[in-house]
């Protein structure tokens, strides 16, 4: 699927909208979900035009590609939910009802989160 260069993500990381940054470095942005589902609720994006995980993984490098999850640990790690645990998902297209269409991955904690499988 071609990159939508409108979605609200690809504005985000322009600078035409607003969000509440929590990491920012050369090729990931992450910022606070406007709809926390849980005390920490931070998403987790790259820089680069890529839809999901799936293109992500498909086309991007090694380094790129580990340097992201890096990160998403890292913002655990600073948001104190390591030692307690928390969850980390990507939705990724149609059937896994991914609403907006630039990568990220949520990073959910603070609270204990459930069973949580289809
Ligand atoms: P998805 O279903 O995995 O694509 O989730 C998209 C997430 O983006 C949802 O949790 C939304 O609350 C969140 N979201 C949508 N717009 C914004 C925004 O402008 N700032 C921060 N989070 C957003």
């Amino acid at each position: 699927m071609a990159y939508d260069q409108t979605n609200i993500f690809a504005r985000i990381l322009r600078g035409e909208l607003p969000c509440d940054t929590v990491y920012e470095d050369e090729h990931v942005l992450a910022f606070n979900d406007i709809r926390p589902l849980a005390p920490v609720h931070v998403l987790v994006i790259p820089k680069g035009p890529y839809t999901s995980l799936d293109d992500f993984t498909a086309d991007a490098g090694p380094e790129v590609v580990g340097h992201y999850f890096k990160v998403v640990g890292e913002i655990a790690r600073k948001a104190g939910v390591a030692e307690t645990g928390y969850r980390i998902l990507s939705n990724i297209g149609g059937h896994g009802h991914q609403e907006v269409p630039h990568l990220h991955v949520h990073v959910l904690g603070g609270r204990p989160l459930g069973r949580m499988l289809p």
